[in-house]
């Protein structure tokens, strides 16, 4: 136990913890370039907020979420997706009161519990955008837009956009009804979650992932074809500006999203290449959202993207995102004296920004000479007492083998200049 960690989490290392800084680094960049902000909130927040912003008939709060009473007997739930919270945070934070829209995008750990497989874990993380205060059609082919240019800067390409709108509340109900009409002779066949969102939520049925639900449910009417006036002319408007951007997509009728406060436009960008988990994201827009958890009544639109799941879709398209610097200069040291002489070197160097090394383990100067070059430093030199007494020393590059003697109180200015900074 003690030295194995909790089924479905992970261990980020150095192999690939360099693709996390950089896909990260990106998605902050894309949303600067859209005017996102970044927002943080809390690991855990009260198990009400899930409940009530996620939905009670969805997965992940009937069955996944990790919840908890702490000390003082209140119901604490760990994240499962950032969009409640943002929303908690928009809300308690009066963010509704300045300038809109509102446009924030976050980079959070998930947490549910899940039966973990390729592209699904218990710990995951997240990254995710949300936009408030405006249901204009153009926010959401902004939103969608974001991780088509993402995905862009990343060099992946055939992932497929897939669009719809799930309508409003008004056009739900008279669609509800026309579905509800639909499944009355399969009721009694369909999941026990099913037989509830029958009540509550039937277009959530569609979206069920057991198969004999599925198999039961092969020509369903489906709610983009019930639009009311009004939702389907913001639905045209979206398509519009998403032609205007050049983001190409598809409508698909079936795309119903997990969540229950989803309206009008629905989306995920789906990978044809991990199976099962191919969502790589997936968002819409929720203007019954803020108002159902407290707030004053104001349209939002987002989406959520699993980093861990972006990570294998880049590794299966073959995608080599780039390897980080290596050490800049590595230094050997023959004798005690020369030792700590390098020991000063070192910050001095480290001071001015160039990454640089010595052997903490007192290893012999061949085995010294060995180890910089299994760590792949770019440059080597060799410092003993003779170096010191003279001030030079033989600086070596170990991509060429090139070497040159150089003024050891001039390392500093003299490795700037080779590498070029
Ligand atoms: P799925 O249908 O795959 O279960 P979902 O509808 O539960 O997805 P969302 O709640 O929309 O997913 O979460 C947004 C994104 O977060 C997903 O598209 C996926 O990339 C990622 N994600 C969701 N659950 C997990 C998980 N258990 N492990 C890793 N990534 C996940
Ligand atoms: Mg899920």
């Amino acid at each position: 136990m003690l030295t194995r960690r909790p089924k479905g989490t992970k261990d980020v290392l150095k192999d690939e913890v360099y693709k996390w800084r950089y896909v990260e680094k990106v998605f902050a960049d894309v949303c600067k370039n859209f005017g996102y902000e970044e927002i943080r909130t809390p690991v855990f927040e009260h198990t009400e907020l899930f409940k009530r912003g996620v939905g009670e008939t969805t997965d992940v709060v009937q069955k996944e979420m990790y919840t908890f009473e702490d000390k003082g007997n209140r119901s604490i739930t760990l994240k499962p997706e950032g969009t409640a919270p943002v929303v908690r945070a928009f809300i308690e934070n009066k963010l509704y009161a300045d300038a809109q829209p509102t446009k924030l995008f976050y980079n959070t750990p998930c947490f549910r519990y899940e039966r973990p497989q390729a592209g699904r874990l218990r710990g995951f993380h997240q990254f995710g955008i949300e936009a408030f205060g405006t249901d204009k059609p153009s926010i959401d082919a902004e939103v969608i837009s974001v991780v088509s240019v993402f995905f862009n800067r990343l060099g992946l390409e055939n992932i497929e956009l897939n669009i719809n709108s799930i309508g409003c509340p008004k056009c739900r109900e008279e669609y509800s009804k026309i579905l509800r009409d639909y499944l009355s002779d399969k009721i009694e066949d369909l999941c026990d979650t099913c037989k509830v969102r029958f009540e509550k939520n039937p277009m959530r049925i569609l979206d069920c992932k057991r198969k004999s639900c599925k198999e039961l449910i092969e020509n369903p009417p489906y709610m983009v074809d019930h639009l009311c006036g009004e939702c389907e002319e913001h639905f045209n408007k979206v398509k519009e500006y998403l032609n205007i951007a050049g983001v190409e997509y598809k409508v698909n009728p079936k795309i119903v999203r997990g969540l229950d406060y989803y309206t009008k436009t629905a989306f995920e960008f789906i990978s044809k290449e991990i199976g099962a988990q191919s969502t790589v994201c997936g968002g819409g827009r929720y203007d019954g959202l803020v108002e159902e958890i407290g707030g004053p009544s104001t349209p939002g639109i987002g989406f959520g993207m699993g980093i861990e799941r972006l990570l294998l879709t880049i590794e299966n398209h073959n995608i080599e995102l780039p390897k980080p610097d290596d050490l800049d200069i590595f230094i050997v040291t023959i004798g005690e004296k020369a030792e700590k002489e390098a020991f000063k070197i070192l910050f001095d160097l480290r001071n001015e920004g160039i990454s640089a090394d010595k052997d903490h383990l007192g290893r012999s100067i061949k085995a010294q000479f060995k180890y910089s070059d299994k760590i792949n430093s770019t440059y080597t030199i060799v410092i003993g007492d003779d170096e010191i007494d003279n001030d030079v020393v033989t600086l070596k590059n170990m991509r060429t083998g090139e070497q040159g003697e150089i003024n050891l109180s001039k390392l500093i200015e003299v490795i700037k200049v080779k590498l070029g900074r």
